[in-house]
Protein backbone atom coordinates (compact mmCIF):
# COMPACT_ATOMS: atom_id res chain seq x y z
CA UNK A 1 0.00 0.00 0.00
CA UNK A 2 1.45 3.29 -0.93
CA UNK A 3 0.82 5.93 2.40
CA UNK A 4 0.81 8.74 -0.01
CA UNK A 5 -2.13 6.90 -2.19
CA UNK A 6 -5.51 9.00 -1.72
CA UNK A 7 -7.62 7.48 0.75
CA UNK A 8 -11.61 7.24 -0.56
CA UNK A 9 -13.34 5.66 1.66
CA UNK A 10 -16.59 7.08 1.47
CA UNK A 11 -20.06 6.27 3.22
CA UNK A 12 -21.16 4.59 0.45
CA UNK A 13 -19.89 1.12 0.94
CA UNK A 14 -20.17 -0.06 -2.76
CA UNK A 15 -17.35 2.70 -3.42
CA UNK A 16 -14.09 1.37 -3.35
CA UNK A 17 -11.01 2.94 -2.25
CA UNK A 18 -7.64 1.99 -3.71
CA UNK A 19 -5.66 2.52 -0.75
CA UNK A 20 -8.01 0.82 1.85
CA UNK A 21 -9.14 -2.44 -0.39
CA UNK A 22 -11.16 -5.39 0.56
CA UNK A 23 -9.35 -8.81 1.73
CA UNK A 24 -12.26 -10.75 1.82
CA UNK A 25 -12.13 -14.11 -0.62
CA UNK A 26 -14.20 -13.03 -3.50
CA UNK A 27 -11.87 -9.59 -3.81
CA UNK A 28 -9.03 -11.65 -3.52
CA UNK A 29 -10.00 -13.94 -6.38
CA UNK A 30 -11.51 -11.72 -8.68
CA UNK A 31 -10.25 -8.11 -7.87
CA UNK A 32 -12.05 -5.61 -5.42
CA UNK A 33 -15.42 -5.88 -7.10
CA UNK A 34 -17.54 -4.04 -4.49
CA UNK A 35 -19.96 -6.83 -4.70
CA UNK A 36 -18.26 -8.49 -1.47
CA UNK A 37 -21.10 -9.39 1.62
CA UNK A 38 -20.30 -7.25 4.04
CA UNK A 39 -20.82 -4.43 1.14
CA UNK A 40 -24.10 -5.05 0.65
CA UNK A 41 -25.08 -5.68 4.17
CA UNK A 42 -23.79 -2.06 4.78
CA UNK A 43 -25.76 -0.87 1.98
CA UNK A 44 -29.22 -2.62 3.07
CA UNK A 45 -27.99 -1.48 6.17
CA UNK A 46 -27.91 2.30 5.60
CA UNK A 47 -30.66 2.15 3.30
CA UNK A 48 -33.22 0.94 6.15
CA UNK A 49 -31.99 3.61 8.61
CA UNK A 50 -31.92 6.15 6.52
CA UNK A 51 -34.60 5.21 3.23
CA UNK A 52 -34.43 9.01 2.04
CA UNK A 53 -31.05 9.26 1.78
CA UNK A 54 -28.66 10.04 -1.15
CA UNK A 55 -25.59 8.48 -1.43
CA UNK A 56 -24.47 10.63 -4.25
CA UNK A 57 -24.66 13.66 -2.46
CA UNK A 58 -22.63 12.43 -0.01
CA UNK A 59 -20.02 11.89 -2.30
CA UNK A 60 -16.44 13.77 -1.27
CA UNK A 61 -17.46 14.76 2.20
CA UNK A 62 -15.21 13.85 4.68
CA UNK A 63 -15.83 10.35 6.00
CA UNK A 64 -15.41 9.87 9.94
CA UNK A 65 -12.11 8.15 9.14
CA UNK A 66 -10.98 10.12 7.03
CA UNK A 67 -11.10 12.83 10.21
CA UNK A 68 -10.02 10.41 12.73
CA UNK A 69 -6.82 10.42 10.07
CA UNK A 70 -6.12 14.01 10.30
CA UNK A 71 -6.29 13.51 14.13
CA UNK A 72 -4.61 10.37 15.01
CA UNK A 73 -1.34 11.95 16.38
CA UNK A 74 -3.59 13.50 19.16
CA UNK A 75 -5.60 11.02 20.01
CA UNK A 76 -2.70 8.49 19.82
CA UNK A 77 -4.79 5.94 18.40
CA UNK A 78 -4.45 3.09 15.73
CA UNK A 79 -7.19 4.10 12.48
CA UNK A 80 -8.47 0.64 12.01
CA UNK A 81 -7.04 0.21 8.33
CA UNK A 82 -9.37 -2.71 6.96
CA UNK A 83 -12.25 -1.22 4.45
CA UNK A 84 -14.73 -3.27 6.30
CA UNK A 85 -14.08 -2.05 9.35
CA UNK A 86 -13.54 1.42 7.53
CA UNK A 87 -17.03 1.35 6.45
CA UNK A 88 -18.83 0.20 9.41
CA UNK A 89 -17.35 3.08 11.37
CA UNK A 90 -18.13 5.73 8.73
CA UNK A 91 -21.78 4.62 8.54
CA UNK A 92 -22.25 4.40 12.20
CA UNK A 93 -20.64 8.00 13.20
CA UNK A 94 -22.90 8.99 10.29
CA UNK A 95 -25.78 7.65 11.79
CA UNK A 96 -25.04 9.06 15.50
CA UNK A 97 -23.91 12.35 14.87
CA UNK A 98 -22.63 14.24 16.46
CA UNK A 99 -20.33 11.59 17.24
CA UNK A 100 -17.67 13.92 19.50
CA UNK A 101 -21.55 13.90 22.01
CA UNK A 102 -22.33 10.55 21.52
CA UNK A 103 -21.26 7.47 24.15
CA UNK A 104 -21.52 5.41 20.82
CA UNK A 105 -19.29 2.08 21.23
CA UNK A 106 -19.47 -0.86 19.27
CA UNK A 107 -17.46 -4.17 18.20
CA UNK A 108 -15.58 -4.07 14.85
CA UNK A 109 -15.27 -7.99 15.00
CA UNK A 110 -19.11 -8.06 14.34
CA UNK A 111 -21.46 -8.21 11.30
CA UNK A 112 -23.08 -4.60 10.96
CA UNK A 113 -26.32 -5.82 11.98
CA UNK A 114 -25.24 -7.20 15.48
CA UNK A 115 -22.33 -5.24 16.08
CA UNK A 116 -24.22 -4.22 19.23
CA UNK A 117 -23.77 -0.08 18.35
CA UNK A 118 -24.58 1.16 22.09
CA UNK A 119 -25.05 4.76 23.33
CA UNK A 120 -26.71 4.12 26.39
CA UNK A 121 -23.65 4.34 28.13
CA UNK A 122 -23.41 -0.17 28.53
CA UNK A 123 -20.83 -1.45 26.82
CA UNK A 124 -21.37 -4.67 24.68
CA UNK A 125 -20.75 -7.73 25.70
CA UNK A 126 -17.59 -9.05 25.24
CA UNK A 127 -16.99 -12.13 23.38
CA UNK A 128 -13.14 -14.04 22.81
CA UNK A 129 -12.63 -12.02 19.64
CA UNK A 130 -14.23 -8.72 20.49
CA UNK A 131 -12.62 -4.88 19.34
CA UNK A 132 -14.46 -2.50 20.85
CA UNK A 133 -14.41 1.00 19.47
CA UNK A 134 -15.53 4.12 20.88
CA UNK A 135 -16.32 6.43 18.89
CA UNK A 136 -15.95 9.87 20.21
CA UNK A 137 -12.78 8.72 21.37
CA UNK A 138 -11.46 7.21 18.48
CA UNK A 139 -10.07 4.58 19.96
CA UNK A 140 -10.24 1.00 20.68
CA UNK A 141 -10.81 -0.28 24.07
CA UNK A 142 -7.14 -1.46 25.55
CA UNK A 143 -6.87 -5.04 27.38
CA UNK A 144 -6.79 -3.24 30.55
CA UNK A 145 -9.84 -0.91 29.94
CA UNK A 146 -11.57 -4.61 29.31
CA UNK A 147 -10.01 -5.81 32.20
CA UNK A 148 -11.44 -2.71 34.36
CA UNK A 149 -14.96 -3.06 32.42
CA UNK A 150 -15.05 -6.76 33.92
CA UNK A 151 -14.40 -6.25 37.31
CA UNK A 152 -10.75 -7.60 36.93
CA UNK A 153 -8.00 -5.67 38.95
CA UNK A 154 -5.66 -4.32 36.11
CA UNK A 155 -2.71 -6.25 37.94
CA UNK A 156 -4.19 -9.39 38.22
CA UNK A 157 -1.30 -11.99 37.45
CA UNK A 158 -2.41 -13.97 34.06
CA UNK A 159 1.16 -15.49 34.29
CA UNK A 160 2.55 -13.64 31.52
CA UNK A 161 -0.76 -14.16 28.91
CA UNK A 162 -0.41 -12.47 25.83
CA UNK A 163 -2.99 -9.35 25.40
CA UNK A 164 -4.86 -11.40 22.77
CA UNK A 165 -5.07 -14.47 25.10
CA UNK A 166 -6.52 -12.29 28.21
CA UNK A 167 -9.01 -10.94 25.81
CA UNK A 168 -9.96 -14.17 25.41
CA UNK A 169 -10.19 -15.12 28.67
CA UNK A 170 -12.24 -12.06 29.46
CA UNK A 171 -14.78 -12.53 26.78
CA UNK A 172 -15.00 -16.22 28.64
CA UNK A 173 -15.60 -14.66 31.55
CA UNK A 174 -18.94 -13.59 33.54
CA UNK A 175 -19.30 -10.26 34.75
CA UNK A 176 -19.80 -10.21 38.81
CA UNK A 177 -23.23 -8.15 37.87
CA UNK A 178 -24.47 -11.16 35.77
CA UNK A 179 -23.62 -13.12 38.78
CA UNK A 180 -25.20 -11.59 41.13
CA UNK A 181 -28.83 -11.31 39.40
CA UNK A 182 -28.69 -15.05 38.11
CA UNK A 183 -28.33 -15.78 41.97
CA UNK A 184 -31.39 -13.76 42.74
CA UNK A 185 -33.32 -15.22 39.92
CA UNK A 186 -32.45 -18.74 41.05
CA UNK A 187 -33.29 -17.75 44.71
CA UNK A 188 -36.65 -16.25 43.86
CA UNK A 189 -37.48 -19.46 41.85
CA UNK A 190 -36.46 -21.78 44.43
CA UNK A 191 -38.83 -19.73 47.06
CA UNK A 192 -41.78 -19.44 44.55
CA UNK A 193 -41.46 -23.28 44.21
CA UNK A 194 -41.59 -23.87 48.38
CA UNK A 195 -44.11 -21.89 49.15
ZN1 LIG B 1 -9.65 4.45 2.16
ZN1 LIG C 1 -14.36 -8.08 -0.33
Amino acid sequence: MNRFEKCNCQLDPTLVCSKHTCQCKVCKTEGNTAVCSWRIAHLEYLTKKMPNLKLKEEEGNLTYMQIMEMHAREIGGQVPQSARERSLLNIMAFLNQPVDGSDLILDLTQTISWCQDRTDGVVPTIATKSRLFCVAQGNELSCGQLMDLMGVPTDANFNNLTPATVRKVLGNMMHIGDVGMMRGVAFGLRTSLLF
